[in-house]
């Protein structure tokens, strides 16, 4: 079960790295693969090896109707040949956005779930409504988060051969910064950058999967919740295309970059210090949100 693992650590010139003395690398998960992008292959890997070893045919998973974790395990159920069935938080809409159109050519099955349902995914009625359908299918659950998710996200830096101080993650559900962070050598630190808002609760999550405290969520760069976006964000996203051709997804890696822009610009970084950001991938997503932000004027080139 390989793909494009060896991908580049990409070093960032720019006037304002030179300015502060820092040397900013980009760790290009997004070309392991367009689709199983980055993070959601590392998630996907452990838990594709558990399901075949336990002899399971289906996997069974959750996400909104943008959901890249969607897309990567459609993808990866037709690689490695299984059935897929994704329970999407939402009503049912015509036409399929392209997120979940990509899914559908997949082979996955949609089901559609409330917004009250899916939110009470994991207590015991919901299971006891949905899941016993489903019983003979291998759960993933929302953002692909588990402790095979982790394991398999601690081997991202596994290939990176230069010393480091700082290595910067977007955040969802808080499982890719878990692995990197327990792979960390002791006088190195992970700098988490939460997509959603009010995400507090992801200290929580985080901890119940990490071994040590070296590392820190930086709750500013939300930009107003999961999936909002402003002008700021998208000049920011084409600015870096055009500049240093790293495309960046506007749901995640933008915002973390953003963030770690403006970290830089106030000095929160020390003289001589190396980051390493990790692109989680997530560019399946552009094309959805260009769709969504074409009426503000906005576009992601
Ligand atoms: C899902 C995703 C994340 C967040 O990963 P978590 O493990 O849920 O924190 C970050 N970046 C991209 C591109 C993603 O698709």
């Amino acid at each position: 079960m390989n793909l494009q693992l060896k991908v580049p650590l990409q070093k960032v010139t720019d006037s304002l790295l030179e300015e502060k003395g820092l040397d900013l690398f980009v760790k290009r998960e997004d070309l392991i693969h367009d689709r199983i992008s980055g993070n959601k292959w590392r998630k996907l890997h452990y838990n594709l090896e558990e399901a075949a070893a336990k002899k399971y045919t289906t996997l069974l998973t959750f996400g909104g109707a943008h959901s890249n974790h969607i897309a990567a395990t459609a993808f990866a159920g037709k690689l490695f040949g299984f059935q897929t069935i994704g329970l999407i938080r939402g009503d049912a809409t015509q036409p399929l956005n392209p997120t979940l159109k990509y899914a559908v050519e997949c082979g996955m099955q949609l089901r559609y779930l409330s917004r009250e349902d899916y939110r009470d995914k994991t207590s015991k009625e919901f299971a006891e409504k949905y899941l016993l359908d489903f019983n003979d299918c291998y759960l993933i659950p929302e953002g692909g988060t588990n402790l095979l998710a982790v394991k398999g996200c601690e081997e991202i830096l596994s290939d990176v051969e230069i010393d480091f101080d700082f290595v910067c993650c977007a955040v969802g559900t808080g499982g890719t910064i878990s692995g990197l962070i327990n792979s960390l050598k002791p006088h190195q630190r992970a700098l988490g950058f939460p997509s959603l808002k009010g995400a507090d609760f992801l200290n929580e999550e985080i901890i119940k999967y990490v071994s040590n405290s070296q590392w820190t969520l930086n709750l500013d760069y939300h930009f107003g919740g999961y999936a909002k976006v402003n002008s700021a964000l998208i000049d920011f996203i084409n600015y870096f295309k055009k500049t240093h051709h790293i495309p960046l997804d506007p749901v995640y890696t933008g915002k973390m970059l953003f963030g770690l822009w403006e970290l830089i610009e106030k000095d929160y970084f020390r003289r001589g210090s190396t980051i390493i950001a990790i692109h989680t991938g997530g560019l399946q997503g552009i094309l959805g949100m260009n769709q969504r932000i074409k009426n503000k004027g906005l576009q992601i080139y």
